[in-house]
């Protein structure tokens, strides 16, 4: 389809979509009626399987005991039958390579039954065991193609569910990807160690703190906020660089992007809104607690957030959330995009990680309560996350380093690749009493006064709002701001949790030894108070409560001593340390040659894709774009021999031709710049960095001249859909 045609298309999908949904109300199911309809949780193992049966998998799920070979059996033969029930005939074990993806491998639920005929069947061992033929995802080196047996294992604590698409309805089961070895080649194995790593730890500090009773588990909580872009699909199939890189290579800034802030919350389009609420039902069948929706900042951006889930589960809803946008946006002639920077010049994308730790009781150990100070506990559990992120800092930005988010971080509307943490007046209000000596007092927030009789007095929070933040205590939580849209949030998450097991680890054992054989009351206030104030001594040079988008923080970071990993080829290199590989292998979350493998994959991903964006910029400038350039320039051409031999003056139309000749030899010297680039390096980490420092400036200024080109060409000539197009046709 030529652009035109695209255009004309989307504009006739959107009046389409337009008249079928204005007007219409409610024409979604209630949510309680069909919450998890399509997932084989707790609640319908309860229905359906022998209560012996059902307190074993409890067991296994709440205190991770292991799974009997007999229970699975059951277990497997209850969620077959509910399977077929809902007209599964398919089953999958559903994982997470390192590819940042999932993925599945479908085999049928049919059995022959000796007799010519077939039966429905899953046993016990279908379920917990599968060996996908895994040889081709990569391994960063933890496995050769001829031992290339991958095992996928059940993970009895994130309920199965049925994906229904045209035509088909698979069961998923979650299963976490391991080699023969038993060596981690997915996402959610380390994760899992992670949680366990910090449920250790934490436990201690309640120990302490005598407030353990009846806690069996500390776990990692998890809400992701999920931004992305829709378009119309028509435009986004004429555009080859959306199709293969994600992102626009080329496209001039329209005259309108998102200057005037008019689309951020603003009524949501009839077609979005029809796509989101399908999105939303598909999300509630299958057990995903999606609660807000809203337009975002850019034109054309929106964002979808949930409930938050204790992490392993929130990590694999999310996975399922990026599919379900995905896998929707046709049937609205959208196109999703994820990736963190689809479009220059307007906002990017990111997947807001709120972070926190609770007892299994309920308790969010970061909830700061009414009188913060004399909340030792709390302060305990805050200045182990402040410790963490500031000795940890480089590992932490490393977590989220990806050839999109190289584009969001430190653009001036993202967070900055400088890891520092947003704490808010009152907390740092608090931590400065404590350094000091005792906290005495806590500032109130008071309530805001409205100004309107008919309006509530609403209490307001102590601690501002601030947006800039990479990593901010948002009242009761952490949020990571840093993380790109279309990441997994399971990395990230893994690395907050080490890196605060390690804290923890420190802080308990400091504390227990100082309450020696018989502890104290008082002995324990005052050890904490001492370990505090050292704590915050050593690490509040990563507080800043400051505007992280300005260029006085940048240089203020660095004379605080701050890391600044400005891109991938500058952050990955850290998982090489020392304090690194001792960091993941002290908590059993990845032994050093998993983490290598890990530090190859993303090496190569990136190398990869900006060899590949680099290719699509080659192609799209050589056979789109300057025949384009080429036509117009002839046309102008003809302008002007024409009007000369009708016997008029033409100087300005000759100037103009001239000076645009001008811009298609910039354009071609910056191809042929491109073309004849050569940047292989053997060693990875060299290749990465030269990418980095060398051909992407090449692919800018390539980028800058195709774009003023695009500025100058007649609109019909020009042979991809404009920004104007993509982000306003709706
Ligand atoms: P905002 O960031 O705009 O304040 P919310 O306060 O609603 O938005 O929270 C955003 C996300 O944080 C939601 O997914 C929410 O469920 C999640 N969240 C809230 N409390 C916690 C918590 N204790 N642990 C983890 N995530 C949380
Ligand atoms: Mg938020």
């Amino acid at each position: 389809m030529s652009r035109a045609q695209a255009r004309h298309q989307a504009i006739r999908t959107a009046q389409t979509w337009k008249e079928r949904f204005d007007g219409r109300e409610g024409a979604t199911p209630p949510v309680d009626q069909i919450f998890g309809s399509n997932v084989f949780g707790l609640r319908k193992m309860r229905e359906r399987l022998p209560k012996a049966t059902y307190k074993a998998i409890v067991a296994t799920i709440e205190r991770g005991k292991s799974l009997a070979p007999e229970v699975a059996d059951i277990v497997a033969a209850a969620m077959k039958d509910w399977a077929i029930e809902q007209g599964a005939t398919r089953f999958t074990h559903w994982f997470q390579p390192l590819t940042g993806t999932t993925a599945e491998k479908h085999d049928s639920l049919i059995v022959a039954d000796g007799q010519g005929h077939v039966l429905y069947s899953l046993s016990g061992a279908d379920l917990t065991q599968g060996e996908p033929d895994a040889s081709s995802f990569p391994s960063g080196g933890l496995r050769a193609t001829f031992e290339a047996r991958g095992y996928t294992a059940w993970d009895p604590t994130s309920p199965a569910f049925i994906v229904r698409a045209e035509n088909s309805a698979t069961l998923c089961i979650p299963t976490a990807f391991v080699s023969w070895t038993g060596e981690a080649l997915d996402k959610k194995t380390p994760l899992l160690r992670s949680c366990d790593a910090l449920n250790n730890h934490a436990k201690r500090i309640l120990k302490l703190f005598g407030t353990d009773a009846g806690v069996s588990r500390v776990v990692t909580t998890l809400g992701c906020e999920q931004e992305y872009f829709l378009i119309d699909r028509d435009m986004y199939h004429a555009r080859p660089d959306l199709v293969s890189s994600g992102r626009t290579v080329y496209g001039a800034s329209p005259p309108k992007g998102q200057q005037l802030e008019d689309h951020y919350f603003g009524a949501i389009p009839s077609r979005v809104l029809a796509y989101m609420s399908e999105v939303e039902e598909e999300l509630y069948r299958l057990g995903v607690p999606v609660k807000t929706r809203h337009n975002e900042v850019a034109p054309g951006q929106y964002e979808v957030a949930p409930l938050f889930e204790e992490a392993n589960v929130a990590c694999d809803h999310q996975m399922v959330l990026m599919e379900t946008l995905r896998r929707v946006a046709p049937h609205y002639g959208f196109a999703c995009l994820l990736h963190e920077k689809p479009f220059a010049g307007v906002n990017g994308s990111g997947k807001h990680c709120n972070w926190s730790m609770a007892t299994d009781t309920g308790v969010n150990l970061l909830d700061p309560r009414d009188d913060t100070h004399t909340n030792m506990q709390f302060l305990v559990f805050l200045c182990a996350v402040i410790r963490a992120v500031d000795v940890h800092a480089d590992i932490l930005r490393a977590s989220i380093a990806s050839v999109g988010n190289d584009h969001r971080l430190g653009a001036n509307e993202a967070p900055p690749a400088i890891i520092s943490i947003f704490l808010g007046d009152m907390l740092t209000d608090i931590i400065d009493q404590l350094e000091r000596g005792s906290p005495r007092r806590t500032i109130k927030g008071g309530a805001i006064d409205l100004g309107a009789r008919t309006l509530p007095r609403i209490p307001r929070h102590s601690g501002d709002r601030n947006r800039t933040s990479p990593f901010a205590f948002t009242g009761n939580k952490f949020e990571f701001r840093a993380v790109g849209s279309s990441a997994s949030a399971s990395w990230p998450v893994t690395v907050i949790n080490t890196i605060v097991a390690e804290s923890l680890d420190v802080i308990a054992t400091q504390l227990e030894k100082a309450m020696g054989k018989r502890p104290t009351e008082s002995k324990l206030r005052n050890a904490v108070k001492r370990l505090l104030k050292q704590v915050i001594k050593d690490h509040k040079r990563v507080i800043f409560n400051g505007d992280n988008y300005s260029e006085e923080w940048a240089a203020e970071a660095a004379e605080r001593g701050l890391a600044n990993l400005k891109n991938v080829a500058d952050a990955l290199p850290v998982l090489k340390l020392r304090r690194a590989t001792n960091l993941f292998k002290k908590y059993s979350v990845l032994t050093p040659s998993e983490l290598e493998s890990r530090l190859h994959i993303q090496l190569e991903a990136y190398i990869k894709r900006r060899q590949i964006e680099a290719e699509e910029m080659l192609q799209i400038g050589r056979r789109m774009l300057l025949p384009a350039a080429l036509g117009h320039q002839r046309r102008l051409a003809e302008t002007v021999v024409k009007t000369r031999a009708a016997g008029v003056d033409c100087d300005v139309e000759a100037a103009a031709l001239e000076s645009f000749v001008g811009l298609v030899q910039d354009f071609r010297a910056a191809l042929v710049a491109l073309e004849i680039a050569n940047g292989h390096e053997d060693e990875p980490i060299k290749h990465a960095k030269v990418i980095a420092k060398n051909t992407l400036p090449l692919m800018e200024a390539l980028r800058d001249a195709g774009d003023a080109l695009e500025a100058h060409v007649e609109h019909k000539l020009w042979p991809l859909p404009s920004y104007h197009e993509m982000l306003s046709i709706r």
